[in-house]
This record gives structure tokens, C-alpha cells and sequence, in this order.
């Protein structure tokens, strides 16, 4: 058997965390190989710093998240709100397909189609494009991130126990120092509050959701 490794896609360098932080950290305990992909640095969605000052201090957050949760993280460098025209004039798309040929995933997580921002739903997009030109089939699944997921189509679901690893996804999105007053703590209680809930269903403390797509 290959030894597991899986792949988490992300539109900008918090998604990551949000959508699917303590199973990484869970897996990643497990002896599972965590990378995380992302798209994009973010660097519009600060009211006052430039974007150049934005990109590192995002990068540094993005890589201190990683290391708590145990992934290694490779951000790439589209701009919010263009990521279809830059995809490919960028070389990102081969930049990714080669990444993965030598990680060769066999579990992928990205945005949910559904999600009401623009640039997550082209993540899903860009996602499902690279993984239609792998030579192997992946199982994927997606997340959300504001929306409360309520999916026309019935996708299994899968609930991760992940109530030794939540404290440390509460850890990872506090590194996140360059949001922190304008989205970071009320994102920490919805967060909070969604594990609780998916917790329940399992009936366990916290429990991170996932809808299987194939
Ligand atoms: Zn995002």
C-alpha cells in the first residue's frame, strides 16, 4: 500500500486552517503527509498596509500555522478576484500538476462549489481542473468556510473526530495576527461553535465536516 498523503487546497493563506485545520493536525499526528496548497496571499482584504507588506507578513502567519498543524504549505501568487486569467499565465497550473505528481495525494479537500466568494469557488474550480489531469483518482472533498453548507445535492459527509487536535486549529488561526481585528475573532467563534455542533452529530466534543464529491 502507498503511504497516505493529502493535499488541502485553499483560495488565501487562512482557508486552510478554517476549513479543515485540526484534521490536519489530526492526520498529520497520524503519520499522514499534510501539504496544503494556496492560491493566493491575500493581499487585498487589509484596509491599510501595502501589498507588498501584506504578502510576507501573510506568508510568515500561513507558515506558523503550518508548523503547529504539521503540513508544509506552498503559496502561490494569484491576485484576489483573477485567479482564472492568472492560473495559467502564471504557470501555476504546472506549477501545481508537478507538485502533486511527486506528493501523489490520495486525499484532496477544497472550497465547496456553493461558496458564496468568488475566489473559493474558483479555488474549486482550479481545483478540480488539476485533479482531471492526474493519472490516479484522489478521493475529494470539500468545506466550507463562512456559509453554513447547505448542499442542494446529497453528498456523503464525513465527520472527523478531531477533539484532541481542535485546540491546536484554534492555535494555528490565532498566528493570523495581520486579521485579527477585522475578521479573526469573530471567525473564531463560528469556528468554535461549528465543531461543537458537528461534534454532536458524532458524539464526540468537536468534529471538523466534509461532503465527499468523489
Ligand atoms: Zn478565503
Amino acid at each position: 500500500m502507498p503511504q497516505e498523503s493529502m493535499v488541502v487546497f485553499g483560495a488565501h493563506s487562512d482557508d486552510f486552517v478554517i476549513g479543515a485545520g485540526a484534521t490536519i493536525a489530526k492526520y498529520s499526528q497520524e503519520g499522514v503527509h499534510v501539504t496544503s496548497i494556496v492560491f493566493s496571499y491575500g493581499e487585498k482584504s487589509h484596509p491599510w498596509l501595502q501589498e507588498a507588506v501584506i504578502k510576507k507578513m501573510r506568508a510568515h502567519e500561513a507558515l506558523e500555522a503550518s508548523t503547529i498543524l504539521g503540513c508544509k504549505t506552498y503559496i502561490y501568487n494569484l491576485k484576489e478576484l483573477h485567479f482564472m486569467e492568472e492560473y495559467t499565465e502564471k504557470y501555476v497550473d504546472d506549477a501545481i500538476h508537478k507538485l502533486l505528481m511527486k506528493i501523489k495525494p490520495t486525499k484532496i479537500f477544497t472550497h465547496s462549489p456553493e461558496d458564496p466568494h468568488p475566489d473559493h469557488k474558483a479555488a474549486y474550480n482550479l481545483t478540480m481542473d488539476i485533479i482531471k489531469k492526474l493519472s490516479w483518482k484522489p478521493e475529494v472533498y470539500i468545506y466550507s468556510i463562512w456559509n453554513p453548507v447547505s448542499f442542494k445535492t446529497d453528498y456523503p459527509s464525513l465527520y472527523i473526530d478531531v477533539s484532541k487536535t481542535f485546540s491546536l486549529k484554534l492555535k494555528a488561526l490565532k498566528t493570523f495576527r495581520s486579521q485579527r481585528f477585522h475578521a479573526i475573532y469573530p471567525l473564531l467563534i463560528l469556528v468554535f461553535k461549528r465543531a461543537l455542533v458537528c461534534g454532536i452529530k458524532i458524539r464526540k466534543i468537536f468534529a471538523e465536516r466534509f461532503y465527499k464529491i468523489q
